[in-house]
C-alpha cells in the first residue's frame, strides 16, 4: 500500500512523479504529495487523487530534476492536507516519503516531545521525520548516517525515500517490509515502489531487500546494509511492457482485465499444459515434487481474493492428488500456535507477492522447518524470492483494485499444481488426465464466449442496482467462487453481500429471505446439482429473487431462477474458472451504474503491504 516514486536525473522531476503517482494510485488515494528541489524545495500535498496534486503543481509551476511523490493510503491519522506525505522535520530541511507502519512511533513521538519536538498530523511518518532530525541536527553525523542510525531506533515495516535540500545530488532510499525498487537510467535513475512508473524509461532495476538502503546520485547509486557493509546487488532486466499497464481502450482496468482473461489463462498455461503429451510441466516445482507428494498437509496461506482461490485449490489438491489442504487466512495463521512443522508443505498465493500478512505466514512456516511454495503474479516481488520454489501466473500487471484476472490465473496454476502431483502421485488416472487436459485447454475459448454478449448481466445489473443486500450460493468448487463474487461486489459497488455453502442456508442466513433479497445461486457443478435443486427451492419457498449462473443443461435450476445466465459447461472441477467472470462482470456494471470508482473503490488499495 502507499506508492513511492522519486526522479534523480536531467528530465523534469515534477513531470515524471506525477505520472509515476497516478500509475500508482491503485496502492492508495487517500492523498498525494510530493517535494521537488530546485534551488529550494517544494513540497506540495494535498488530501485525494493524484488529480488534485496536478493542478496544485501546474498552479505553481514546480519544476526541478530531482523529487520524490507519495500516494497515500492512511494507516495513522486521517486522510487530510497536513497528514499528507512527505513529511518534514521542523526545519523543513529534507522532505520523508514512507510505505509502511512505524509501530513504535508513540513512544519515539512522546520522547521527542520531551526533546522539543512538534508534530504538524498525526502520522507514524512524521515521527520518523523528526527522529532523523533530531539525530541530525544533534549529533555530529552526516544527513546519510543520521537517516541510517533511525532506522535502527525503528520498529515495523518501512519503504522510505528522502530528499534533502542542502544535499541536492542525491535520493536516499531504505527498505524494510515494504516493496522499493531502483530504476537505472542513463545518467538518470528512479525509485519506486513497483516497476509501473519506471517501464517506460527503463527496463534494468535493482529490488532493494528487508534491512538495506541505497544512496542515489546521478552518478549512480550505492547500496549497503542497515549495518552499514557495502552490497553489489544484481540488475534485473524487466520482462512488462507499457501497453499493459495501460487501459488499452476500456473505461476501466477492471473490465479490461476482465476481457483479458482469455488470453491471461492462455499465457498461464502456456508451456506447461502440454495437450499432446496430456502432461503439466512446472518448471518452477521441479526438485521439490517428492516433498510436496509426500508432506503431511499442505497448509495454504492467502488473504482476500487468493484466500478464495486457495479454497479452490484444496478442493482440487484433495480430488485429483489426494493432498490433505488447509486453508488459512495468512493474518490468523501468523498469530496462532499453528504447529506446522517440516513435515508440512506451506503455499501461499498473493497477486502482488508483497502481501504483508502472508509474507509473515511464510516467514513464520519457514522458521519451523516447512517447505515454502508461492503462486504469485509479480515476478521478483519479495514473496517470489523468499520460497523455495514456486510458479508464477504470468497474467500481466493487474491495476484494477478488485482482482479478477489475476484470481483466474491462479485457480489455473492450482489446477495444474494438482493434475500435475496426482501424476506424480500416480492417484490420477490416464482418463481423467486426459479429460482434464482438454477441459482446461478449452477455458480460454469458454470464457470469450461469456465475454462475447454480457446483454443479460447488464440486464440483471440493471435491475437490481439498488439492492441493499445480496446473497450468493455455491456448493462444492463453486461456494468460493460464492464468496468471491459477493467479495467483488462489496468491493466495488459497496453493496452488503455474503457468500455461503448453499446448503448451509438453512443455518442462519435462509431468515434474511424476502421478496426484496437478490441471491445469486452458482449452479455450475454437477455432481452436487440435485442438492442444489432443492437450495434454490427453499429460495424461491421464500419468494427470495434468483439469479441463477447455470451451465447448459441445468435447467431444473433455470426453471426456478427469475434469472438465468448461463455459462459454458466445463468438468466440475475446473467450473470455477468459467463461473466467476459473469460474477466479476455482474459487480461491476453494477457499480457502473451507481457511479462507484470501479478501479479506485472508498478505503481500499491493491497490494496490501500493511498488517
Ligand atoms: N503509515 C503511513 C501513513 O499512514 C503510511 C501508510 C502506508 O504505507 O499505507 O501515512
Amino acid at each position: 500500500m502507499c506508492g513511492i516514486v522519486g526522479y534523480i536525473g536531467h528530465r523534469d522531476a515534477a513531470e515524471i512523479i506525477l505520472k509515476g503517482l497516478q500509475r500508482l494510485e491503485y496502492r492508495g488515494y487517500d492523498s498525494a504529495g510530493m517535494a521537488v528541489i530546485n534551488g529550494q524545495m517544494d513540497v506540495l500535498k494535498v488530501k485525494g487523487k493524484v488529480k488534485e496534486l496536478l493542478k496544485m503543481t501546474r498552479k505553481k509551476k514546480v519544476h526541478g530534476s530531482l523529487g520524490i511523490g507519495h500516494t497515500r493510503w492512511a494507516t495513522h491519522g486521517e486522510p487530510n492536507d497536513v497528514n499528507a506525505h512527505p513529511h518534514m522535520g521542523a526545519y523543513r530541511k529534507f522532505a520523508l516519503v514512507h510505505n509502511g507502519i512505524i509501530e513504535n512511533y508513540d513512544v519515539l513521538r512522546q520522547d521527542l516531545g520531551q526533546k522539543g519536538h512538534h508534530f504538524a498530523g498525526d502520522t507514524d511518518t512524521e515521527v520518523l521525520a523528526h527522529l532523523i532530525e533530531e539525530i541530525h541536527e544533534m549529533s555530529d553525523v552526516d544527513f546519510t548516517e543520521a537517516v541510517r542510525l533511525a532506522l535502527t531506533q525503528v520498529e515495523g515495516t518501512y519503504g522510505i525515500a528522502i530528499v534533502h535540500k542542502y544535499h541536492p545530488d542525491r535520493i536516499i532510499v531504505a527498505r524494510k517490509g515494504s516493496p522499493l525498487l531502483i530504476g537505472i537510467g542513463d545518467g538518470e535513475y528512479f525509485v519506486a515502489s513497483d516497476a509501473s512508473p519506471v517501464i517506460e524509461f527503463t527496463k534494468k532495476v535493482v529490488y532493494l531487500e528487508d534491512d538495506e538502503m541505497a544512496v542515489i546520485s546521478r552518478e549512480g547509486y550505492e547500496v549497503s546494509t542497515l549495518k552499514n557493509v557495502p552490497l553489489t546487488k544484481e540488475v534485473h532486466e524487466l520482462a512488462m511492457n507499457l501497453e499493459q499497464i495501460e487501459k488499452g481502450g476500456f473505461p476501466h482496468f477492471m473490465l479490461k482485465e476482465i476481457f483479458e482473461q482469455p488470453d491471461t489463462i492462455a499465457d498461464c498455461m502456456r508451456g506447461r499444459l502440454i495437450v499432446d503429451e496430456n502432461r503439466i510441466q512446472l518448471g518452477g516445482l521441479t526438485g521439490v515434487e517428492k516433498r510436496l507428494a509426500s508432506a503431511r498437509r499442505v497448509i495454504i496461506a492467502a488473504c482476500g481474493t487468493s484466500w478464495h482461490a486457495g479454497l479452490v485449490g484444496e478442493y482440487l489438491f484433495e480430488y485429483l492428488a489426494h493432498i490433505p489442504v488447509e486453508v488459512e487466512y495468512a493474518s490468523e495463521f501468523r498469530y496462532r500456535e499453528t504447529l506446522i512443522n517440516e513435515q508440512d508443505v506451506m503455499l501461499v498465493i498473493s497477486q502482488s507477492g508483497e502481501t504483508a500478512d502472508t509474507l509473515a505466514a511464510l516467514r513464520q512456516a519457514r522458521k519451523r522447518g516447512a517447505m515454502v511454495l508461492g503462486i504469485c503474479n509479480v515476478v521478483g516481488s519479495t514473496i517470489a524470492r523468499e520460497t523455495d520454489a514456486g510458479v508464477y501466473t504470468h497474467a500481466g500487471p493487474e491495476i484494477g483494485v478488485a482482482s479478477t484476472k489475476a484470481f483466474t490465473a491462479q485457480v489455473t496454476v492450482l489446477a495444474m499444481m494438482a493434475m500435475m502431483m496426482g501424476r506424480y502421485k500416480k492417484v490420477l488416472s490416464d482418463e481423467l488426465m486426459a479429460e482434464l487436459v482438454r477441459e482446461l485447454n478449452r477455458v480460454p475459448s469458454l470464457v470469450k464466449m461469456i465475454l462475447r454478449d454480457t446483454k443479460k448481466i447488464e440486464e440483471v445489473a440493471r435491475l437490481f442496482t439498488y439492492a441493499p443486500n445480496f446473497l450468493y450460493l455455491g456448493r462444492s468448487y463453486n461456494f468460493p467462487v460464492a464468496l468471491e463474487g459477493a467479495l467483488k461486489l462489496k468491493e466495488i459497488s459497496y453493496i452488503h453481500a455474503e457468500g455461503y455453502p448453499a446448503a448451509e442456508m438453512k443455518h442462519g442466513p435462509i431468515a434474511l429471505i424476502d421478496e426484496h433479497m437478490p441471491v445469486v445461486v452458482i449452479a455450475a457443478t454437477d455432481h452436487t446439482n440435485d442438492k442444489m435443486i432443492s437450495n434454490v427451492e427453499e429460495v424461491k419457498a421464500r419468494k427470495g429473487r434468483i439469479i441463477a449462473i447455470s451451465s447448459n443443461g441445468q435447467s431444473e435450476v433455470g426453471k426456478l431462477a427469475e434469472f438465468t445466465i448461463t455459462i459454458p459447461e466445463i468438468h466440475d472441477c475446473l467450473s470455477p474458472l468459467v463461473a466467476v467472470v459473469p460474477l466479476q462482470l455482474l459487480s461491476y456494471y453494477i457499480a457502473v451504474n451507481r457511479k462507484c470508482d470501479v478501479d479506485q473503490p472508498r478505503n481500499l488499495a491493491k497490494s496490501v503491504t500493511v498488517e
